[in-house]
């Protein structure tokens, strides 16, 4: 049996395990921590399980199709469950709008803004279209190989290349498309699911919407966290062997092949190795190429996050996603790319998968994940941050729902950007590899496959198509692709 090794187990990295194991490869993962998931993580506290990293999950099939690799079914692992509603929104002036699943009901919602209805089952169909002929060639194939743009998928896509908004930015688009400063504010908003700033990224990123409002929201019935627990049950099961707590320092190379992958006190030999870990890490730490980690340290990285997870005695009238916006949403954006600081009034993002799994927090008591975008650790004092931030979270929450959350916080735990890098590596604690504020981000990502050795590839958020689950998913399957077709 040919061997492969994979390179870290975040999501992206698990996916290629499995994949490989599909492709007969005998495969082992080497992981630098003590457990799986990389970003994906939970911790448990006091009878309270709150998941740290992600919290939004669409796209449900791309997990299915791991374990579909293996003739199993992925209800009989993980039960997923759709969101009735994908986001409860509260505005600075008062306005409550629940953005249902059920696209009549969101539909009523956006009426209350005075924006017709009409005008939102547009732009809504608009960004299907956009993700109907871009995703194929944009996400799901490596865009560095010329053969994607000759593939059916490609000449699709590129026979829409005009209609994909490339040259406005998603906040001009929703502006145009709205009018309103609520809807445009709520669509802006799906920049920050890859990090970006929707004043600058092009306005095709604004069919991130399409995912939520035309495909659902889904929650994972033991939390985000059940993926890895899911997928990792798999992965053992057909027999893909795990190193924890195993660093990887370096690579064997021969030629043009990598041969072995080394860690500090043993190398394990490779027919193939596919990289999982940050790509401009992985260019100072395990393959030293100073031309290259300057290259990319060079590039503007994406947003990152400051998160308090508390444990409440409280049953709020919430639902699992709830966001309360700022007044200003620009200033905000110039603190995350600009000037590095967190801005005077902040949008908060609270989760409570309380909400949707029961067993998530005691009785009468709710986690309550809350966040807000903040800016990549370039050496701000964070203690100062953190203070900063929880004095504008508790009065925003005051302000939007009425009711002080201060009293009923009985545990508490906080995270800053700079803990990010320090827990999952990766640069600056940027959540999603390099931001996408250019109409050039996605041609600058790294490729999924080495352009100097002919059996190195790349997956995860960092390399193409960027972060987030779904496109660590899609990485994977890249990865996979490129393989089969011998390249
Ligand atoms: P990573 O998760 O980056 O894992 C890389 C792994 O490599 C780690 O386990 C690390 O320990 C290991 N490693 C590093 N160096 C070495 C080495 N030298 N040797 C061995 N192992 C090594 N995405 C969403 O889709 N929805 C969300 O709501 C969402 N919210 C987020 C909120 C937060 C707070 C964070 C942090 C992320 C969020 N994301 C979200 C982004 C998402 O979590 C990431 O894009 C995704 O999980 C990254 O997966 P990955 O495959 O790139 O691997």
């Amino acid at each position: 049996k040919l061997v492969a090794c994979v390179i870290g187990s975040g999501i992206g990295g698990l996916a290629s395990a499995l994949r490989l194991a599909a492709r007969g490869y005998s495969v082992t993962v080497l992981e630098k921590s003590g457990e799986p998931g990389g970003k994906v993580a939970q911790y448990n506290e006091a009878g309270y399980r709150f998941d740290m990293g992600p919290s939004l999950f669409t796209l449900p099939y791309l997990v299915d199709e791991l374990f579909g690799l293996f003739g199993r079914r992925r209800a009989d692992y993980l039960k997923v469950i759709t969101l009735p509603m994908t986001g409860n929104y509260f505005f600075s002036d008062g306005l409550n709008l629940k953005a249902w699943s059920n696209k009549e009901q969101f539909l009523n919602e956006v009426e209350k803004t005075g924006v017709n209805r009409g005008k939102m089952e547009r732009y809504l169909a608009k960004q299907s279209f956009l993700y109907e002929h871009a995703a194929d060639v944009f996400l799901f194939k490596s865009i560095h190989k010329l053969s994607t743009y000759t593939s059916a998928a490609g000449r699709k896509g590129m026979k829409a290349l005009h209609r994909m908004d490339a040259f406005t930015s998603m906040h001009q688009r929703n502006v145009k498309s709205f009018g309103d400063s609520r809807l445009v504010q709520l669509f802006d908003r799906y920049a920050t699911y890859n990090g970006s700033d929707p004043y600058r990224a092009p306005a095709t990123l604004n069919m991130i919407a399409h995912l939520e409002h035309n495909t659902g929201a889904y929650f994972p019935e033991d939390g985000l966290f059940g993926i890895i627990t899911a997928i990792k049950r798999l992965a053992d099961e057909v027999g893909v062997r795990f190193y924890f707590n195993t660093e990887v320092t370096g690579l064997v190379t021969k030629g043009c092949r990598v041969t072995g992958v080394k860690t500090r006190d043993s190398v394990y030999p490779a027919d193939l190795v596919v990289n999982n870990t940050d790509i401009t890490l992985f260019y100072r730490d395990i393959m030293p190429n100073a031309r290259m980690y300057r290259k990319l340290m060079k590039r503007e990285r994406s947003s990152s996050a400051l998160i308090f997870y508390w444990g409440v005695r409280t049953t709020s009238a919430l639902d699992v996603h709830n966001i309360l916006f700022s007044a200003d949403y620009k200033a905000e954006f110039e603190g995350l790319f600009k000037t590095k600081e967190l801005a005077d009034d902040l949008t908060v993002y609270i989760f409570i998968s309380k909400k949707a799994v029961a067993a998530d927090a005691p009785d009468g008591c709710e986690n309550w994940f809350v966040m807000v975008n903040a800016p990549e650790n370039v050496g701000q004092d964070w203690e100062e941050e953190v203070l900063k931030a929880r004095r504008i979270v508790l009065q925003k929450i005051k302000s939007a729902l009425d009711f002080s959350i201060e009293p009923l916080i009985e545990s508490e735990r906080v995270i800053t950007p700079q803990d990010i890098e320090c827990r999952t590596g990766s640069v600056n604690g940027a959540l999603y590899g390099h931001s996408s504020n250019s109409r050039l981000s996605a041609f600058k990502r790294h490729p999924n496959f080495s352009r100097q050795y002919k059996n190195l590839f790349f997956t995860g958020g960092s390399v193409h198509p960027g972060g987030g689950i779904p496109l660590c998913l899609a990485s994977a399957r890249i990865v996979d692709g490129l393989i089969g077709a011998g390249k």
